[in-house]
């Protein structure tokens, strides 16, 4: 007997798959356990049943891979697979939006190549319009909405509902909020982002996938933004901004770090195309992956 599957969390040697006929606990199959494509949250597999127990056969080609980078460049540990969307939450106002930290996450996803996109919650308290700009600019899909009035609710709690998504944020912003209208009684470890760099942190970082009522999931998955994009090439960064990376063929020089070379297109293009403080994040961020760089040497 076979069956396909969603694996939603892994216990030890045990994971949670769930199948069109309802959750089941299942093992990895002898020849899997052997090669590095070991099942992972979010995985789409193939079970087997024998004697009662169901093995996991095969693991499906993964369309992305949310990794945690190991400080010191020591490689990557993987954490879940195919996520469909990652939503960076803020609020209008209170707590007062962070917009480097919203990069930081976006950064995040971008090189996970994890699709992104931006809830601005509280648009009762403010409008947020010139956060909603900036982000429209870059190309980002931007969800306005306030769980307190509903407005701009339907849009996006159709989206989560036909999607795995990954909801994270700064605390305050409205993700409690927000997961218990969506459906009432879910709890989440995700997302608490803490204020403070967690460069360095060696947190233990798991997943797990949570089916929603109405379709879709959500993956639970604590302090995402410990994540980190440690070991990041700082060379490949600008791929994480679409909106400057839009202006890097301009470039003069091939190798343009986008910081004081001549007839750079993406500093030319700060203040138009490019808005100052998302070029801030870049050089402040590419700053960091250079001295990591540097103290790892
Ligand atoms: P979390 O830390 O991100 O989970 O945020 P919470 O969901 O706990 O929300 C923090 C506070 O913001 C709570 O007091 C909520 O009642 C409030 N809140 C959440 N959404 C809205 C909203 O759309 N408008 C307003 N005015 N307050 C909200
Ligand atoms: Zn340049």
């Amino acid at each position: 007997m076979s069956r396909t599957g969603l694996v939603l969390a892994r216990e030890g040697s045990q994971f949670r798959v769930d199948t069109e006929d309802g959750i089941v606990t299942a093992v990895l199959r002898g020849r899997i356990k052997r090669d590095d494509s070991r099942a992972l949250v979010g995985d789409r597999v193939t079970l087997e049943q024998s004697g009662g127990d169901w093995a996991i056969a095969t693991v499906a080609e993964r369309t992305n891979l949310l990794e945690r980078r190991i400080p010191g460049g020591r490689g990557t540990r993987p954490i879940a697979a195919n996520l469909d969307q990652i939503f960076v939450m803020t609020a209008a106002a209170d707590p007062e939006p962070i917009p480097q930290l919203l990069d930081r996450l976006l950064v995040l996803a971008e090189s996970n190549d994890i699709p992104a996109a931006v809830i601005v919650n509280k648009i009762d308290r403010a409008s947020g319009e010139g956060l909603i700009k900036r982000f429209e600019q870059v190309g980002y899909p931007v969800f306005p909405i306030s769980v307190t009035t509903g407005a701009g609710l339907a849009p996006l709690l159709a989206t989560l509902h036909s999607e795995v998504s990954l909801v994270t944020g700064a605390s305050g912003v409205g993700k409690s909020s927000l997961l218990n209208v969506l459906q009432p009684g879910l709890t989440l470890r995700t997302g608490v982002v803490s204020q403070k760099e967690g460069r360095g942190r060696h947190t233990t970082v798991t997943a797990e996938m949570l089916p929603l009522d109405g379709g879709g999931y959500l993956v639970d998955t604590p302090g995402f933004s410990d994540v980190g994009f440690w070991g990041l090439e700082p060379r490949g960064l600008v791929q994480c901004f679409p909106d400057l990376q839009r202006h890097a063929e301009e470039c003069r020089f091939p190798d343009c770090t986008h910081r004081t070379e001549p007839g750079c297109g993406v500093r030319a293009a700060v203040g138009t195309g490019v808005a100052e403080d998302r070029y801030q994040s870049f050089l402040t961020f590419l700053d960091e992956l250079n001295t990591e760089l540097r103290d790892w040497e």
